[in-house]
């Protein structure tokens, strides 16, 4: 299984290479279990972690990191400056202290967590900067709409490698996503199971009974099938497992179209027009 996942593979548009599949561990408050799951799914096969300062468990991740049965180099970590961290000066303090508490000298990815006003172009000239002094490999943005990005690209000079957006069938996200594509930008998902909300769907079950998968399964295939990367969250043991066991199939065109159609603009998390 671990040589499947590090099969799933994106090189993001400085070359940087991210792995297509990791672990969310957003909501996991304890830091023994931020541990614990980080170190299970590297244990599993999982090379792509998804933290935030926001979640208060980056020492929680960092340690999984290390006690887990592989290199730090191996593992990819992406952090996120959180919207009362923004700003040039605050930004830069900001990383500091995440590596510090991830215990880690350098972050693979480092991502505005949300588009706060026009704060957001200091925070990137910070990111920048943190960028060419190579402490962060790959630097970009999430809960970005087009005109975010728009107005961030015309004052980069780093273009951002990955925009991570709240995507699941009920969710497509299709013009973001198509301009995203366009511009080279990896879209990851975020919520990729709706927090749950999604399983009793009937297209998903039918086709959760075809293959003989689960309906988290056929969910994250489409993911990997819409060439999104994606960071299904849980930490029981069985789970983290079970999220992982989709390269064994693949949906036909036509299957996922019919995913794409389950589209209902419906959110769990904020719109980014309106977040406070
Ligand atoms: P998710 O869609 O990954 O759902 C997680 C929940 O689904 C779990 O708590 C569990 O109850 C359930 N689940 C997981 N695997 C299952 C399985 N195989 N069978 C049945 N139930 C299962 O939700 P999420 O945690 O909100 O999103 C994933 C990750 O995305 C987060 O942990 C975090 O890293 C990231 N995220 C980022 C943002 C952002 O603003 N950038 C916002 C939310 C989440």
């Amino acid at each position: 299984m671990g040589n499947e996942l590090l099969n799933v593979v994106k090189t993001l548009n400085n070359g940087v290479k991210m792995p297509g599949f990791g672990l969310g561990v957003y909501k996991v408050w304890e830091d023994a279990d931020a541990r614990d799951s980080v170190r299970t799914a590297i244990d599993h096969g999982y090379r792509l972690i998804d933290t935030a300062s926001y979640y208060d468990n980056e020492d929680g991740v960092g340690a999984g990191v290390k006690e887990s049965s592989t290199n730090r180099e191996e593992i990819f970590v992406t952090s996120k400056v959180w919207n009362e961290e923004q700003g040039y000066d605050e930004t830069l303090r900001a990383f500091e202290r995440s590596l510090k508490r991830l215990n880690f000298d350098y972050l693979d990815l480092y991502l505005i967590h949300w588009p706060v006003g026009d704060l957001f172009k200091d925070t990137w000239k910070a990111m920048e900067r943190l960028y060419d002094e190579k402490l962060i490999r790959a630097i970009g943005v999430s809960n970005f709409n087009i005109h975010h990005l728009e107005k961030l690209m015309n004052q980069a000079n780093v273009k951002p490698t990955v925009n991570q957006i709240e995507y699941h069938p009920h969710l497509t996200q299709k013009e973001v996503k198509a301009f995203c594509e366009s511009e080279e930008i990896q879209v990851e998902a975020w919520s990729p199971l709706k927090r749950g909300q999604i399983f009793k769907d009937e297209t998903i079950q039918s086709l959760a009974e075809k293959y003989g998968k689960t309906p988290a399964q056929i969910i994250l295939r489409w993911d990997i099938d819409t060439n999104v990367i994606t960071i299904p969250k849980s930490v029981n043991k069985d789970r983290i497992i079970e999220n992982s066991q989709i390269f064994d199939f693949s949906l036909t065109a036509e299957e996922v179209e019919s995913l794409n159609q389950l589209n209902k603009n419906e959110r769990t998390g904020p719109d980014p027009e309106i977040f406070s």
